[in-house]
């Protein structure tokens, strides 16, 4: 639900998300909530009580226009309204993956000021922001949760291996990438990778990936600590001697 659901159609109708909407797997759906509003010069915002700056988007047509999304859903179908703000819950790969389980996600974009409150409090179950920092309107951070949301679903992508090993999804950061020719501006592909020894490509690909993440993201090496522990060498076990110390 949108003022301006051209900005969303361009950018979801593109790409692997553009395909896997004609292939049937996901569907998305366009309104604009600007159809709805009973305003005689079809206003959709005003100016804030008690006074301030920018303009608020009004309830009436936001709300008219959710019960005619809601009209669509199939009943019984799991169902979340997300409200994308700068207040909400902060997106992550864990949050994409909690709701790529819903059968349907309504987004509200908001813009200029934002949204009057009381739509937020009837409506909607969750807000979520794309990051601390501010944005002029909410399709482009709804375009970015469809986007990362879709990639979960089953289809979107060739198979589940194409995201799990990826950045931040895997746990780290991923290993970095290479592809022909072999040589660009006198700078090699490193030679392991040409090695054809899948075994050692495998530990290259394990140690690159934990010292980038190292590096740039201690956090998330922290929360994973198997990755590093993969790469220590396995200590054989020593059967303990028990040495006459006549400590007790
Ligand atoms: N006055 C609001 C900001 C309005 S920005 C405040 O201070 O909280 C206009 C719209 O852009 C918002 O209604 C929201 O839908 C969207 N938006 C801006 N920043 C966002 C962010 N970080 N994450 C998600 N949506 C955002």
């Amino acid at each position: 639900m949108t003022l301006f659901p051209d900005m969303v159609r361009g950018v979801l109708g593109e790409s692997i998300i553009g395909r896997a909407e004609r292939a049937g797997i996901i569907e998305i759906g366009y309104h604009n909530i600007r159809d709805y509003t009973l305003d005689r010069h079809r206003k959709t915002d005003d100016t804030p009580f008690g006074g301030g700056v920018g303009m608020v988007m009004t309830c009436q047509p936001i709300y008219d226009c959710f019960m005619q999304v809601k009209k669509a859903i199939p009943e019984g179908n799991r169902t979340r309204v997300i409200y994308m703000s700068p207040k909400g819950r902060i997106f992550s790969h864990a949050v994409a993956k909690e709701l790529s389980e819903y059968d349907n996600l309504v987004f509200l974009c908001g813009h200029y000021e934002g949204v009057d409150q009381r739509i937020i409090d009837e409506i909607v179950d969750e807000e979520i922001s794309i990051g601390d920092y501010v944005v002029t309107g909410g399709e482009i951070p709804a375009c970015i949760v469809i986007d990362a949301v879709s990639r979960l679903v089953d289809g979107v992508l060739a198979s589940a291996e194409c995201y799990e090993g990826e950045s931040v999804a895997s746990g780290i950061l991923e290993y970095p990438q290479y592809t022909k020719p072999r040589e660009f501006m006198g700078r090699e592909v490193p030679e392991v990778l040409l090695s054809g020894d899948h075994a050692k490509i495998d530990r290259w690909r394990l140690e690159e990936a934990v010292k980038i993440t190292r590096e740039r993201r201690p956090d998330l090496l922290a929360q994973h600590p198997e990755f590093e522990e993969q790469l220590k060498p396995k200590q054989k076990r020593r059967k303990c001697k028990k040495l006459d110390t006549g400590a007790v």
